[in-house]
């Protein structure tokens, strides 16, 4: 336990939440399949940043989190490659519409994510689809119906196409909230309460945000279950 405290120490980590799983060293730790350690590898990671060590293994033991850390330390891929698993864990079913759910604030956002997704899970016949501002509802509505496992989406465009029987949330029980913060700035508040109704209340929850106001606590606090919170560095 000491040992565990020093190296929490050496990442700039703190935790809170009960029965933490301890954080990694390597990717290896994590027993990701073989055909996921290449992909890793093909994208040049070497080892985990801090967020990935702690929140890799609380992620794939299947709790909620909340990730507290800024921008560029490695957040997507921390929330993206327990996503893979948990997909590629999952019984074929008939059921249709996305396992993983991701919002972003902005297009940007989205299609940097949706990049990252598209990186990991080519190699694993998952489909992603990214679902934003500024495309054409009519062609995204085309492409949804065509079904995909993860969707990356801007809250607004997301509540537009569930609303146009685009894809439903029968199948998601994998969902994230990435820049929560952002998304409340940007008045998503709403949409992004109308989105959580329609998920299953056993899915997995995570929220990243790189700062904790009042209300995106009060959300958090409603939305996940027992959730472990990981803070890096000086934020939060
Ligand atoms: P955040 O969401 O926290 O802002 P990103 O997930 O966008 O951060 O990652 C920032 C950059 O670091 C990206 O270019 C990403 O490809 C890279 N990156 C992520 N994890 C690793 C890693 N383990 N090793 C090397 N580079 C990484
Ligand atoms: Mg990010």
């Amino acid at each position: 336990e000491q040992d565990v405290a020093e190296y929490r120490k050496s990442l700039a980590i703190r935790v809170s939440g009960f029965d933490v799983p301890r954080p990694i060293k390597a990717f290896e730790d994590s027993g990701f399949s073989v055909q996921l350690m290449n992909a890793i590898k093909k994208q040049g990671y070497e080892k985990p940043t801090s967020i990935q060590c702690q929140a890799l293994p609380i992620v794939l033991s299947g709790r909620d989190v909340i990730g507290i850390a800024k921008t560029g330390s490695g957040k997507t891929a921390a929330f993206v490659l327990p996503m893979i698993v948990h997909i590629m864990d999952q019984p074929e079913i008939e059921k249709e519409g996305p396992i993983g759910v991701i919002c972003a604030p902005t297009r940007e956002l989205a299609h940097q994510i949706f990049l990252e997704a598209k990186k990991f899970s080519k190699s694993h016949g998952i489909r992603v689809f990214a679902v934003y501002g500024g495309m054409s509802k009519l062609e995204q509505f085309k492409e949804l119906k065509a079904g995909c496992e993860i969707v990356v989406a801007t809250p607004g465009r997301l509540i537009d196409m569930i609303k146009m029987k685009a894809l439903t949330m029968l199948r998601a029980t994998y969902l994230v909230l990435d820049e929560a913060d952002r998304m409340f700035d940007l008045g998503f508040e709403p949409q992004i309460r109308s989105i959580v109704g329609q998920i299953r209340p056993d899915r997995q929850t995570l929220l990243f945000s790189a700062t904790m106001p009042r209300k995106v606590e009060k959300l958090a606090r409603e939305i996940l279950t027992d959730p472990v919170r990981v803070t890096v560095g000086e934020v939060g």
